[in-house]
């Protein structure tokens, strides 16, 4: 396919941290920011606004034979722990956001990006393939309710839990004044068609793999994994996720070593927000469908933007 010329984006990296749990939260973001801190960039966060159920993704090892090669090349007790694959099954899931309300202020008071990652990361990653517009749109409510809470302001990002999107969701951030939302696997930012609609919300997807997806494949210590990573750069926009779960945690000497190097080769780190302002200014943004497809590494399906 061909990629729209960068777009006006020269050697710039969009640093989008995914929290998907409570511990995550509690020690993994505090690591990131220091990383961040040391080297001097700016990122963006999302956050679930609801309980952690991550031990509901337990079933998943018994249902998922995807799920299960996945699960053994990460390591799923030594990253997210015994406790957090408890929560939702033994134990109460904790409720992440408004827990966690003070360092959900300090990535702001850093100067970083803080959005919505879906309200119950579990349950949208699962369902949102099969719900109408009234359940989305409650769900949606609900979380942008807790981030009004707790920040004062409304929700301006969005990143779907597990890049699972439907059309519902795109309607809702149209019309509820968010800036751009960030839910699928592609290439460079587009508008989106989906569901034989089209949306005029900014759709900015995450274009290079994730650690977990290629772990164990491309490498398997920090520093061949950094390099392939590294490699893997394009000269435009790249948008790269990460999970506190592993790259603030085990993995974090990877991603620090990833952005030093990419520092010295003459990359910069944007937030999304940031790059989603720049797109808007240069008003040339191309139309793309987004369809349910696979990615290599990954199991289960996720959205994509059409090739
Ligand atoms: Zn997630």
């Amino acid at each position: 396919m061909i990629v729209p010329m960068s777009n006006g984006f020269r050697r710039v990296i969009g640093l989008k941290v995914d929290v998907d749990t409570y511990d995550g939260m509690r020690k993994g973001v505090p690591t990131l920011l220091s990383l961040l801190r040391k080297h001097g960039i700016r990122a963006s966060f999302f956050v679930p606004m609801g309980k952690d159920h991550t031990g509901w993704t337990a079933k998943r090892v018994f249902t998922r034979k995807g799920f299960l090669k996945k699960a053994g090349r990460v390591g799923v007790l030594e990253t997210y722990g015994l406790k957090t694959l408890m929560y939702g099954l033994l134990l109460p899931g904790p409720e992440i956001a408004k827990k966690t309300a003070s360092i959900l202020m300090r990535i702001i008071a850093e100067g970083h990006e803080a959005g919505i990652h879906g309200y119950d990361h579990v349950h949208w990653h699962d369902s949102i393939k099969a719900w109408e517009r009234g359940k989305t749109e409650e769900v949606l409510k609900k979380a942008s309710a807790v981030y009004e809470d707790i920040f004062g302001k409304k929700p301006r990002s969005f990143a779907a839990p597990g890049w699972m999107v439907n059309q519902h969701a795109l309607r809702f951030f149209k019309n509820n004044g968010f800036a751009y939302t960030s839910d699928t696997r592609g290439f460079f930012p587009f508008f989106p068609e989906m569901g034989g609609e089209s949306f005029d919300i900014l759709q900015i997807p995450t274009t290079l793999p994730t650690l977990d997806e290629v772990v164990g494949i491309a490498g398997d210590d920090a520093t061949s994994l950094s390099r392939f990573f590294f490699n893997s750069l394009t000269d435009g926009l790249n948008i790269l996720t990460v999970h506190t779960e592993l790259e603030g945690h085990r993995w974090v000497g990877f991603l620090d070593s990833l952005i030093r190097i990419s520092l010295e080769q003459g990359f910069t780190f944007e937030r999304l927000i940031d790059i989603a302002s720049r797109c808007r200014n240069q008003g040339t943004v191309p139309r793309s469908r987004i369809i349910y497809g696979y990615v290599e590494g990954r199991a289960g399906e996720v959205s994509c933007q059409e090739n």
